[in-house]
């Protein structure tokens, strides 16, 4: 990129300047930040290959100073990036660089614990666990769990509707959030869904659930609870070829057993994670499935033995059952630790996120192993296999010269795949930035307008999260994968580059 003109550096500072006297009128000192060094560790998320330092942060401490900015940047028309604690995987809180990133970490408080109607209220910069640890006291947990969830917002799960191992059988974010408070792009409150569990009218809830910061700025979350299961355990198994171990994710479910997780790993992601972790994994597996049921001893035992007898009839060539709680947490300690692992056997690796119907996992996996060779970079996978969710972990070395750009290629490729195989783009980490050209490849012109219009209704300036989501038609036309429908190209009148 050309370096930016003097002009242009002149301009950027006093704009800069604008904002910072116009946010320094409803922000103290203190919660303000413009100069380089300090808004350096804003400059990406989860996905540290893009970087981008935002003009100004601002880390508002009460909803009445987040109402109070959102006014400040919407009155000067300003970008404004809503960002959790920065796990996102998909460069969804990448700032903009001439916008204010809002980084809502300081709304850390536990509201309410309501044990009768099983509900948390809490402010949205809470971590995902610190939920379910609050919540412990009185046997209830809340059930989505990605495995970031040490580190993770909810303010950030319910802008991605992230999801976790436990949420093939619980729901995604999606189905355990009754209700969300926040503030439009004008600063005006907004609330979405109810604590009766419906509510009258479009279901506006469901369109904020993984709308990636674009439809408003989140301050409080309400969650369902549910009990602790009296007993949880796990079963590994290990399949010699991996159509057994893709057909037996398959054969589970279509068994009508929904298991409390079902996670597979391949056998150079079991090697890695097992060099790390020794969690007793099956180094000579083609691929391990971890199996869990939780509920009370009885319907544990019952489907535990259901589950390894459609196992062993898939092929599976050893099945293990954890005999107790350290056991169990052992089997999934590796599966927790994967992608650490990864960043253990290569300098950097990067992390895809697609859906297939769960009877193709193996044609995936096979596809994969064909991509490995075509764009000479080695993948390692780990997944939610009951839920078709993928995450290949593509590894490569920045430093060597176009290493990020094949691994770029690549994760593109398998994205396209999944789309072939009937699946999507996503299946939890979000699109962000990421994933913005895979958009054009699963969405009509049509589908993304309608997006659009959704997203105008919300934010007609579109200042929430701008150039994330959803492409625009010319972005669209550049990467050249529109759909053809009807052997007709869509917007055949812009330019293709
Ligand atoms: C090691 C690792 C493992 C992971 N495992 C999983 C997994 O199993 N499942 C899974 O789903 N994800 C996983 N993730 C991805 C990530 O943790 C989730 O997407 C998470 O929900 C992001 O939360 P956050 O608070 O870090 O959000 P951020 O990264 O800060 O932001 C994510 C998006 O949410 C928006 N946002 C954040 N807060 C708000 C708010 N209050 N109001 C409006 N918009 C907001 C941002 O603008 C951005 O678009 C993993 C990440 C890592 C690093």
């Amino acid at each position: 990129m050309n370096a930016p003109i003097p002009q242009d550096l002149a301009a950027r500072a006093q704009r800069q300047a604008e904002v910072v006297a116009a946010l320094t009128d409803v922000l103290p000192a203190s919660c303000l930040l413009w100069q380089r060094e300090d808004v350096t560790p804003y400059e990406c998320d989860g996905l540290s290959a893009y970087r981008q330092k935002p003009m100004v942060v601002a880390l508002p401490e009460t909803e009445a100073q987040v109402a109070a900015v959102l006014r400040v940047c919407h009155h000067l028309q300003v970008p404004v990036v809503a960002r959790g604690a920065g796990t996102g995987l998909s460069g969804g809180a990448l700032p903009h660089a001439e916008g204010v990133l809002l980084a809502l970490s300081r709304f850390n408080r536990i509201k309410h614990i309501d044990k009768l109607a099983r509900t948390a209220t809490v402010e949205c910069g809470v971590r995902n666990l610190a939920i379910s640890e609050a919540a412990a006291p009185y046997g209830l947990y809340y059930a989505p769990d990605p495995s970031s969830q040490i580190a993770c917002s909810i303010g950030g799960n319910v802008a991605e509707n992230s999801g976790g191992v436990h949420c093939l059988k619980y729901g995604l974010t999606v189905h355990n959030v009754l209700q969300v408070r926040g503030y439009t792009v004008e600063g005006e409150p907004i609330t979405v869904g109810s604590l009766a569990g419906d509510c009258p009218g479009p279901d506006l809830l469901a369109a904020v659930i993984g709308s990636e910061g674009m439809l408003m700025v989140v301050t409080e979350v309400t969650v369902k609870l549910i009990p602790k299961p009296q007993l949880a355990r796990c079963i590994m198994a290990s399949f010699d070829d991996l159509r057994k171990a893709g057909d037996a994710v398959a054969s589970l479910i279509a068994a009508g057993i929904i298991p409390a997780g079902l996670e597979m790993m391949d056998k150079p992601m079991t090697r890695a994670v097992e060099d790390f972790v020794h969690a007793g994994y099956d180094l000579d597996a083609a691929a391990i499935l971890l199996c869990e049921s939780d509920g009370t001893p009885e319907e544990v035992e019952e489907e535990i033995g259901r589950m390894t007898t459609v196992l062993r009839m898939c092929g599976a060539t050893a099945t293990a059952v954890s005999r107790d709680e350290a056991e169990r947490l052992r089997f999934w300690s590796g599966r927790k630790n994967a992608f650490a692992a990864s960043g253990r056997i290569s300098p950097d690796y990067y992390c895809m996120d697609g859906t297939i119907p769960r009877k193709r996992v193996a044609d995936m996996l096979l596809s994969i192993q064909t991509m490995e060779q075509e764009f000479a970079l080695r993948c390692v996978n780990v997944f939610h296999a009951g839920d078709g969710n993928l995450h290949p972990l593509i590894l490569f070395d920045a430093n060597k010269p176009g290493e990020l750009e094949r691994a770029e290629a690549f994760g593109a490729r398998i994205l396209e795949t999944c789309v072939e195989m009937g699946g999507s783009i996503t299946g939890e980490h979000g699109v962000g930035l990421e994933k913005i050209n895979s958009m054009c490849v699963q969405f009509s012109p049509e589908e993304l307008e309608q997006f659009r219009a959704l997203r105008r209704a919300f934010d007609p300036a579109e200042l929430l999260n701008p150039g994330k989501h959803i492409p625009s038609h010319a972005r669209c036309a550049e990467y050249g994968k529109m759909h053809v429908r009807g052997g007709r190209v869509p917007f055949p009148e812009l330019a293709r580059f």
